[in-house]
């Protein structure tokens, strides 16, 4: 659960390949040729063979190394050879440096100690124990071949000694498991960095990519439960009503191996709750719940272990995340996911900013700033692809043409403001009486329109004398009427243009018949409203003469 996620081969090493290779060039060079050399110097007797018996093999060691060295551009096997090679080499020339200089209780033994420690850092701690092995062989080796004449023995080197052999083999085996051991920790530790920079890189282009807050909201999930190992997790973010922008209520939830699920009707975090006190405390709470808690208990599945990271969203909201740990309690393990995770939820933070500004944005620049309901451009747009997926689908669809009667008058009887305020109460009226999918847009000055798609001509009339209905309880100094066009067509048909058009038409007659009416284009006479209800026609203040323009 807790395990180090391996590594892309190649993508994650601690130290890359080339600087590995350059850095065991130096290291060779230095030990494993010069070091030897001055062993022999130190323990030199009239006994000891000539310098070029170690000089001679040494320089075609490095010749060797150089050699594949160049070769290590072929690509990684080359590169790998290019360590493990002369490595193995090494080990076979320390043995010989050995046998000529100063023996088992010389000092290249302290040169052999050297180099397994050089080749565990440089390599891994695999090789490191490797090495040590290939160095305990080969000088068991070279001390039974001075043993059985193989090589010959010199006033130094006796042939093999177990007690010396001993002491050499505890100080190469202490060495290599000691360095080997420390070096796993800190390659271990290493390779979880790269690994959680890795995630944080990923969630920065998952997170430039978002357009949408659940769009975010599943990039902080996907590395949470990655990142910081977490079985289940979950983003909450909450702006009330009344904020600086608009008021935002999403809750999403992912479990490992799972697509991200988003969670319905959650609202505020109740005073008391987990997330309550995350925001109250404004920095992150590890929790080992102890009491019932709605969200923990429902959202993560009453996990006993719960951190939980807050952050601000613009204005008066705020957003939390929570992932169920399993992590020992001020472990290493636990730090380090709460750092990576709050790193996390920092830039998810300005994701979700940006995010909700955007689609502020958005929405106003589809939005009518005055009534609230679609402006032109949206109701255009929307027309055209309702009339698409009509055409498609052989589905009916309906539009309404809507125009207030005698605004103008309204408007210099009780003021330019009391117009706009009635104009407000219009829209509202409007949204009130639509379906989901259903369009309403204000399509300039005091009209309005609504698009119903998969409506029938009956149920646009449906839909005009609520309208009809609902304009009678605006607020406003005088009772609100409209006259109303209606055009509907079943499939593919007439060119949103056309369909305008027509609807216009008919809007025309209500106006020409009397006003407070609704026409439905192609049928003589009123469908709702004039002669055919039994509401009375509203009387206006100040009569105008007959005026069937809009
Ligand atoms: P009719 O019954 O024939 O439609 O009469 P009308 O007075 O409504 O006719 P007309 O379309 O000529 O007048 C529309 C008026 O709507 C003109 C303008 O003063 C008013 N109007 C248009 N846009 C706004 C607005 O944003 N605010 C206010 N207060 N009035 C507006
Ligand atoms: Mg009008
Ligand atoms: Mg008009």
């Amino acid at each position: 659960m807790s395990q180090t996620p391996a590594p892309a081969q190649g993508s994650l090493d601690n130290l890359p390949l080339a600087d590995r290779l350059r850095w065991l060039l130096a290291v060779r060079i230095g030990v494993v040729v010069l070091l030897p050399v001055a062993a022999w110097g130190i323990t030199r007797t009239a006994d000891t063979p000539a310098l070029g018996a170690l000089v001679v093999p040494g320089v075609g060691l490095l010749a060797v190394g150089l050699l594949l060295h160049r070769l290590s551009a072929l690509g990684r096997r080359w590169a790998v050879a290019a360590i493990t090679v002369p490595v193995i080499l090494d080990a076979v020339h320390l043995g010989w440096a050995l046998h000529v200089a100063g023996g088992i209780s010389g000092p290249v033994v302290y040169v052999i100690v050297l180099h397994v420690i050089c080749v565990t850092l440089l390599g891994s701690f695999r090789t490191g124990l490797k090495i040590a092995l290939w160095h305990s062989l080969v000088v068991m080796s070279v001390l039974k071949a001075v043993d059985t004449a193989l090589l010959p023995a010199h006033d130094v080197v006796q042939g093999f000694d177990s007690v010396s052999y001993g002491v050499f083999l505890v100080a190469v085996w202490v060495t290599a498991v000691m360095t080997s051991g420390l070096g796993a920790v800190n390659e271990r530790e290493l390779r979880r960095r790269r690994y959680d920079e890795e995630a944080l890189r990923r969630l920065a282009g998952a997170l430039h990519e978002a357009d949408t807050g659940a769009k975010v909201a599943e990039a902080l999930l996907d590395f949470t439960v990655d990142a910081a190992d977490s079985p289940l997790a979950a983003v909450h973010c909450h702006v009330p009503e009344g904020s600086a922008v608009p008021a935002v209520d999403l809750a999403v939830r992912k479990r490992r191996d799972q697509d991200a699920e988003p969670l319905r009707g959650v609202g505020a975090p109740p005073p008391g709750s987990l997330l309550a006190a995350a925001v109250d405390r404004g920095s992150t709470v590890l929790a080992a719940m102890r009491g019932p808690d709605r969200w923990v208990d429902e959202v993560l599945e009453g996990a006993r272990r719960v951190v939980a990271v807050p952050f601000g969203l613009d204005g008066s909201g705020s957003g939390v995340l929570t992932f169920q740990d399993d992590a020992r309690t001020g472990s290493r393990i636990e730090r380090r996911r709460v750092g990576v995770t709050e790193q996390a939820v920092a830039h998810a933070a300005t994701a979700f900013a940006r995010v909700a500004l955007l689609e502020h944005l958005q929405a106003s620049a589809l939005t009518d700033g005055l009534t609230g309901v679609a402006n032109r451009r949206a109701f255009d747009a929307a027309f055209d692809r309702e009339l698409s997926v009509a055409a498609r689908t052989e589905a009916p669809v309906a539009v309404l043409i809507i125009d207030l009667d005698h605004f103008k008058q309204l408007n210099d009887t009780y003021g330019h403001q009391a117009g706009d305020d009635v104009l407000r109460g219009v829209g509202a009226a409007l949204r009130s009486c639509v379906r989901p999918g259903d369009v309403a847009a204000r399509y300039g000055g005091e009209e309005f329109a609504l698009v119903l798609p998969g409506a029938t001509a009956d149920e646009a009339i449906v839909v005009a004398r609520r309208l009809r209905a609902v304009l009678r309880d605006v607020e406003a100094p005088r009772p609100i009427t409209a006259s109303l066009g209606i055009a509907c067509q079943h499939g593919a048909g007439l060119s949103a243009a056309e369909l305008l058009a027509t609807a216009d038409t008919a809007l025309y007659a209500a106006k020409a018949g009397g006003r407070d009416r609704a026409h439905l284009a192609g049928m003589e006479g009123p469908v709702t409203g004039g002669a055919t209800d039994l509401v009375p026609p509203i009387p206006v203040p100040r009569p105008v003469g007959a005026h069937a323009t809009r």
